[in-house]
């Protein structure tokens, strides 16, 4: 699916959920797709304000909250101030490797985790049933170049 077709099944989705397709609920999900980072619904509010100064900060909460719902983001709670957000339309079963620098999430084909499974499964007698992986490290811009350490 091209980014075109997710952003039509992602408003579809959304207007299925109860929310009014403006444009200014289009624009915050425009936005927010394309910043492949976590964000707070004040951040993205705050990213809008320029372009969109009528996008009210409660339509951007509001908005978050159903993205995550109908599965089109996933939410992170922090232990101190705001959940934040991420856009990942799970369709596909999938990890995230974030950058500490500048907080750049890329996708990560799920590997390996037959082996845990197993582990679980002769150590604990522990059925595993879904699991959650989130990476974290330096991306490609963010980490030292190898070939000049
Ligand atoms: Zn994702
Ligand atoms: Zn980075
Ligand atoms: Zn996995």
């Amino acid at each position: 699916m091209s980014a075109a077709e997710i952003e039509g099944a992602v408003h579809a989705e959304l207007a299925r959920a109860g929310c009014r397709m403006t444009n200014q609920r289009k624009a915050i999900v425009a936005e927010f797709m394309r910043l492949r980072r976590y964000v707070t619904p004040q951040e993205l509010h705050e990213r809008l304000a320029r372009r969109h100064p009528r996008v009210a900060l409660a339509t951007v909460y509001r908005t978050l909250e159903v993205l995550e719902k109908i599965g089109a983001a996933v939410r992170e709670p922090r232990d101190h101030g705001e959940a934040s957000y991420l856009f990942c339309p799970l369709a596909q079963h999938h990890h995230h490797a974030v950058c500490i620098a500048c907080g750049k999430v890329d996708d990560v084909p799920c590997g390996s985790v037959d082996r845990f499974a197993r582990v679980l499964a002769q150590q604990l007698n522990f059925q595993l049933r879904r699991h959650r992986l989130e990476f974290y490290g330096l991306c490609r811009r963010c980490a030292p170049d190898e070939a000049h350490i």
